[in-house]
């Protein structure tokens, strides 16, 4: 079952702070609060889908290529040619945050870069 306390449902009803790099009328994407990559930026639908099955199985097929399209001119628009994209599903896959959200990865990980902020 959705946990409507889950921090991104805080992002998104704007109780948390966190800088948008990008909304629209059912996205958010966000930079992750400890980023694992040069950028690491998180693109979360506004929907209380749980994960990635329950993001397929629920939502239609022009939200999941608005999604799709969407985090491609993300990444984009952030200067990323070359990235990752994942999307943790369940605890035992590295799911931490209950409300589905993909990451996008770009630029080596670099933990001396990361702990200077940069
Ligand atoms: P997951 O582990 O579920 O795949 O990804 C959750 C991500 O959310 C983690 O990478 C974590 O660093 C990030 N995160 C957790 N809490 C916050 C927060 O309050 N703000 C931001 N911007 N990111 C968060």
């Amino acid at each position: 079952m959705y946990d409507k306390n889950n921090v991104f449902a805080k992002i998104i009803a704007g109780e948390i702070a966190a800088e948008r790099l990008y909304e629209d009328d059912s996205i958010i994407a966000i930079k992750d609060i400890k980023p694992e990559a040069i950028l690491h930026i998180l693109v979360i639908p506004k929907k209380n889908y749980i994960d990635f099955a329950d993001f397929t199985k629920k939502a239609t097929t022009e939200e999941i290529a608005h999604y799709f399209k969407t985090i491609a001119s993300i990444a984009k628009a952030n200067g990323a040619d070359e990235y990752r994209i994942v999307s943790n599903k369940g605890t035992s896959s590295g799911q931490s945050v209950f409300h589905f959200h993909t990451h996008i990865l770009s630029g080596s990980i670099n933990q001396e870069l990361i702990n200077k902020n940069l």
